[in-house]
């Protein structure tokens, strides 16, 4: 069969690659212990699910409008007027299938042949290969453990180009855990605005902070700031409704428009009663989201600890979301052996650096249990003595 060039030049996840096999590996009946997966482990809070369930009986099952439910873009509107000071209205918003679509959606209306977009490393492993998908240049900037794995104004500078057409920046960070603080976002957008370029800012972690960080969204830092971003966030991670598909895109109409273009002739509407669970999760109590973020915090602590004792890892101290992303260059091991080594001899799923562009570093996720992440570790330390 002859594909096309453009889907052959796109790498499978590596994420759900790594998934795939430890999952296998419980099935067989073997003791897995996983610190791959990048989803809380909480069920939706209550208060969702019965918004979901009460749009169901009222019949929300048929086709909706593909820009989202109006009530929802509203909302959503609303928090990001709220919570990030963005002067956004609902026609800003387009409501898609998770926070992946939104920027696959924001790559085919912005990116086309000869556009070069920026994007730190370590990344999140979607990023590159829907720029190339969309028939972009990705321009990879790699990023040191000495400024925390985030990329300098210098080298944001650096690698601008006649062709750049977009920056691609996540804080808090998927795959290193890093929090950009808000002087560290003024001087980047200071850069956006000075050499005129897009930047997608993606905010899902946006939640999940710790030790007093703060989260600066980058179009609130000015005005004209705010006319060269756009919004990438969702549900998923806040909210533990990584199965649901809701996310959004927020920024200039021009560009929701022709967003929302794309979305009707691919996905059409998001779930309809979905996004009813959607909008309770904004509407209703944050109670639940300073519940999971007080399990996070703990684990975290936990995790932090026991890798800072293991010789040969150096690890920063993450702010932000559920990952941490120890560098192992000590080791004298790419992390890909060592992933595979792990898993085969201590029955223990990490992933290896190199699937975010980063081959000196493995990441950790701790959205599970502490008791599985207290028998994790002595695997891992157990495995590190042994190498
Ligand atoms: C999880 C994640 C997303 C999107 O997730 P959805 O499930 O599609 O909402 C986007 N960006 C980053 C960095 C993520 O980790």
């Amino acid at each position: 069969m002859k594909l096309t060039a453009r889907v052959q030049q796109v790498t499978p996840s590596m994420t759900l690659a790594i998934d795939t096999k430890a999952k296998a590996m419980k099935r067989e009946g073997i003791d897995v212990i996983s610190f791959s997966v990048g989803e809380p482990d909480f069920d939706t809070p209550p208060h969702i699910r019965a918004a979901a369930e009460a749009a169901l009986e009222q019949g929300k099952t048929r086709y909706g409008a593909a820009a989202g439910e109006p009530r929802l873009r509203e909302v959503i509107a609303q928090k990001l007027q709220r919570d990030n000071g963005l002067c956004y209205g609902a026609d800003n918003v387009l409501v898609t299938n998770g926070g992946k679509h939104s920027l696959f959606n924001l790559m085919l209306a912005l990116i086309e042949p000869g556009d070069e977009v920026i994007i730190p490393a370590p990344y999140w492993v979607s990023y590159p290969e829907m720029v190339k998908l969309a028939g972009g240049t990705p321009v990879i900037v790699s990023t040191t453990l000495e400024t925390g794995y985030k990329i300098t104004p210098e080298q944001l500078q650096q690698a601008i180009t006649p062709n750049t057409k977009l920056f691609v920046f996540n804080s808090p960070s998927n795959p290193t855990g890093m929090v950009y603080t808000p002087d560290e976002v003024k001087a980047l957008a200071s850069v956006i605005v000075e050499r005129d370029i897009w930047v997608v800012a993606d905010e899902i972690y946006e939640k999940l902070l710790y030790d007093g960080a703060q989260h600066l969204s980058m179009g609130a830092v000015s005005p004209e700031a705010y006319d060269r971003t756009i919004v990438s966030s969702g549900f998923a991670k806040t909210y533990a409704m990584t199965g649901w598909r809701v996310g959004f895109l927020a920024g200039p109409v021009d560009l929701i428009k022709a967003a929302i273009t794309i979305q009707g002739h691919s996905t059409s509407n998001v779930c309809t009663f979905a996004q009813y669970g959607a909008i309770a999760a904004y509407e209703q109590s944050q109670d639940c989201v300073q519940q999971m973020l007080a399990a996070f915090a703990e684990r975290r602590q936990v995790i932090l600890d026991y890798l800072n004792a293991i010789p040969g890892f150096t690890c920063p101290k993450p702010e932000g979301a559920f990952y941490v992303f120890p560098n192992i260059a000590q080791l004298g091991i790419s992390s890909l052996e060592f992933c595979d080594k792990l898993l085969e001899t201590q029955q223990v799923a990490a992933v290896p650096g190199i699937a975010f562009g980063a081959n000196d570093c493995i990441r950790f996720s701790y959205a599970t249990d502490v008791d599985s992440i207290r028998r994790g570790m002595d695997r891992l330390t157990q495995f590190v003595r042994s190498l």
